[in-house]
């Protein structure tokens, strides 16, 4: 009676809550209407303008407004957004809301009112405010396989950004790279598409919570529609060859769940899909996204994109045209942030009839209609009352607990890791001692160049070190710079070795996003590989600590390293959390979200299709052959300080017709003395199919904490669609025949009819 009770009431108070938004919806649907048919011409295409806030700067002081260039922006063209850090990078929160005040009464000067939205590159916390939370970057939150806490970091972010007064972040990045030397590899959740959806609705659910009118909630902008990573040449900005069929089995899923999600916005890649550019593609972004998949959001472009069209890739002839091609394909809001040419140029188009007005109306209400679901014509400034916690130490654990989650060991021979605090350790390498490596790009800046001083009260792997053993028992050199080889350093080093007992050597990449980022060879710098061979000669344990936004190749000395961990780019915390894992009082539970290459001629994909890597049985005696699938480590690899044995995985059923779920369990045990972490993968093979399939590929995990002896199982129910693929009609199917499910070392296969 007390379950009916309780069911009747959750029911009505859910009914309620539908209702209510029902009634928002309709609400703020009149409203919009009724702004859109009071507003000239020139209010509209101002709406659709977003400029950058250093373009308002006063030259003599920056960081600060110059009340001339922003009443011509405002007043004069009308704009409708800006976005960017004030120059020198992260004001205060202090200073944020003098910067959104200035703003805010100057949009109260206008005749309609309309706020300015302001949009920000919150991508790993508030990163472009001082004292903010730092978690780790995106790659780090794929290898914690914990929904739960990255949509917590989430909810966290969006918290300290209202508190910057801003309600729009570009994040999440739905990337998908196919080639790791991207500079933005790390931006993304990796390489498979399944973990990047369920990651991806993760950080939408956080960012926008039931309520993105509220003042902890901010509207997220999935980025960047579609197959921006999948540059061929594994440079930004540079072409993809892409076939739809593949983008829709695997790009499209991840903004398809985004959209589910509720994201309200979404950017447009900087690439060209088999010769056309993102921005002109009607096909993907009117179609596609707006049409077929729903999406009711705004579509922004990505900076100065639509100019591109004309200087870059030559599409269009001038730059008046380049606008007419981006609006008519979709776009709702120009990012080319330091002009009001898009302004000028689509007030003529329109003035001449060679853009209808319906597709301006089209983009401004869903602009005016974001305006309105954040409330931004109640208020647009943050009252700093309401965030005490903000950079709290609650925020701050929960950051060291994602990125402790996050860090991945991946080789621990002869149990040489947990470290003993009694040892005596040699701490060195080029990313030993900063914080601009552990944050990476987008942090304070663009570049992250400036973390040292932003973040000197937080502690570098060094100072982490020292922390935990105090200073006098850390032996320290940096040993090698990231690019410029360094005898004496190494030689330093070496010395230093030989009274120590182990060697904790950090090897990385220097800070980077976007096409700074770019490289020509994946190979670790090679400054840093001849310190790698150095310490090897000196006959110690080597643990090799990774800290990079990419897989930079270690294949021609990790033989020579006792243990691996990978820690990404873990932000602020992150030091703290890597010694907490290397001494044994954290246990580490993160999976590479990626296949760590091993040769950059073999990038082949965990869930590669058997032709990618034709097995050994296969081949003739007669000859010699290289294997072609040898990653150095492989998609989901992540090592513990316990050991977890899997059994009794059993499925419900070994038959089913194309309407049946399946039920799986599989028991999950602690056969070791500490307690761990296990993130448990389910991985699905389709054996036979008319379009080749892939060898594996995931299709659910779950992470559950176990003590030692203790068992746990674990259920999933597989649908329909996982067992489907895209066909060459580019229709989702699946076929008769039998399928193998896997997790961990156990296998079960069932029979579609
Ligand atoms: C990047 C985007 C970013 C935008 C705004 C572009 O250069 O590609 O990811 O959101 O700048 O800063």
């Amino acid at each position: 009676m007390k379950n009916i009770k309780f069911f009747a009431l959750m029911f009505l108070f859910c009914g309620a809550a539908w209702s209510q938004q029902v009634k928002n919806k309709a609400e703020i649907d009149a409203k919009v209407s009724e702004l859109l048919s009071k507003m000239t011409l020139e209010e509209k295409v101002g709406q659709m303008t977003q400029i950058t806030v250093t373009n308002f700067e006063d030259t003599k002081k920056p960081g600060y407004f110059d009340a001339v260039k922003l009443k011509q922006g405002i007043q004069d063209y009308h704009i409708g957004s800006i976005l960017n850090v004030p120059n020198p990078g992260a004001p205060t929160t202090k200073r944020w809301q003098e910067t959104m005040t200035a703003i805010a009464n100057e949009a109260n000067k206008t005749r309609l009112k309309i706020p300015v939205l302001y949009g920000i590159d919150a991508i790993h916390g508030a990163s472009y405010t001082a004292g903010a939370t730092f978690f780790p970057q995106q790659i780090g939150l794929a290898a914690t396989f914990n929904t739960e806490l990255v949509k917590r970091g989430a909810e966290i972010s969006a918290y300290e950004t209202r508190a910057s007064s801003i309600p729009w972040i570009f994040s999440p990045d739905l990337d998908f790279p196919r080639n790791p030397a991207w500079s933005r590899m790390w931006e993304s959740f990796g390489e498979d598409a399944y973990l990047s959806s369920k990651m991806a609705v993760a950080l939408v659910d956080g960012f926008e919570g039931n309520n993105v009118g509220s003042k902890y909630s901010v509207a997220s902008c999935m980025k960047h529609y579609i197959g921006y990573g999948s540059a061929t040449t594994g440079k930004d900005r540079t072409p993809s060859i892409i076939p739809e069929r593949i983008l829709r089995q695997y790009d499209l899923t991840i903004y398809q769940a985004a959209i589910k999600a509720g994201a309200k916005s979404v950017m447009v890649s900087s690439g060209e899909i088999n010769g056309t550019p993102v921005h002109a593609s009607k096909h993907l972004i009117t179609d596609i996204l707006k049409k077929e998949l729903g999406f009711s959001g705004v579509v922004v472009t990505d900076w100065k994109d639509i100019i591109y069209l004309n200087t870059r890739h030559k599409v269009a002839e001038t730059k008046r045209d380049a606008v007419r091609i981006a609006v008519m394909a979709g776009i709702d809001m120009s990012m080319v942030p330091e002009e009001f040419s898009f302004y000028t140029d689509l007030v003529d188009l329109l003035k001449k009839g060679e853009v209808p007005m319906s597709r301006i109306d089209d983009a401004v209400t869903r602009i005016l209609r974001m305006k309105y679901e954040l409330n931004l014509f109640q208020t647009t400034v943050a009252d700093l009352k309401d965030y005490p916690k903000f950079g709290s130490q609650e925020h701050i654990q929960e950051a060291y607990n994602t990125a402790a989650e996050s860090i991945t060991l991946l080789k621990n021979n002869n149990a040489v890791l947990p470290l003993n605090k009694t040892e005596k350790i040699l701490v060195t390498g080029a990313t030993a001692n900063s914080m601009k490596y552990l944050n990476g790009g987008w942090s304070y800046t663009w570049q992250g160049e400036n973390s040292d001083t932003y973040a000197a009260d937080k502690f570098t792997i060094l100072e982490a070190f020292q922390n935990k053993l105090g200073k006098e028992n850390v032996l320290y050199t940096a040993g090698a710079d990231l690019e410029k080889e360094d005898d004496a350093e190494i030689q330093k080093a070496v010395e230093l070795a030989k009274s120590a007992s182990k060697i904790v050597l950090c090897l990385g990449e220097k800070n980077y996003t976007e096409t700074p980022g770019d490289i020509s060879d994946l190979y670790m710098s090679a400054s840093q590989i001849k310190l790698a061979l150095a310490l090897a000669k000196v006959n110690k344990p080597i643990i090799l600590v990774l800290n990079e936004g990419r897989p930079r190749l270690i294949s021609n000395f990790e033989d020579k390293m006792n243990a691996v961990v990978q820690c990404y780019l873990p932000g602020n915390e992150g030091a703290r959390a890597l010694v907490d894992i290397l001494y044994g009082d954290v246990n580490p539970s993160g999976r590479l979200p990626y296949n760590y290459p091993r040769y950059p001629n073999s990038l082949e994909k965990y869930n590669r299709k058997y032709t990618e890597s034709i097995s050994e049985g296969e081949q003739n005696n007669d000859a010699k052959y290289e294997k072609s699938y040898l990653p150095q480590f492989e998609f989901g690899t992540g090592l513990s300080y316990t050991t977890f044995s899997y059994s009794n995985l059993k499925i419900d059923k070994t038959e089913i017709n194309k309407t049946d779920e399946i039920n799986v369990s599989v028991d999950i045990s602690n056969t070791g003395k500490v307690q761990g972490k296990e993130s448990v993968l389910l991985y699905l093979s389709d054996n036979f199919a008319s379009i080749t399939p892939e060898v594996k590929a995931l299709k659910r995990f779950e992470k559950i904490d176990l003590k030692p002896n203790e068992t746990k199982t674990v259920k999933f129910t597989l649908n329909q669609k996982d067992l489907q693929f895209v066909n060459e009609d580019l229709k989702w199917i699946s076929e008769k025949g039998t399928f193998t499910i896997q997790i961990g070392d156990q296998k079960k296969d069932f029979l579609l009819k």
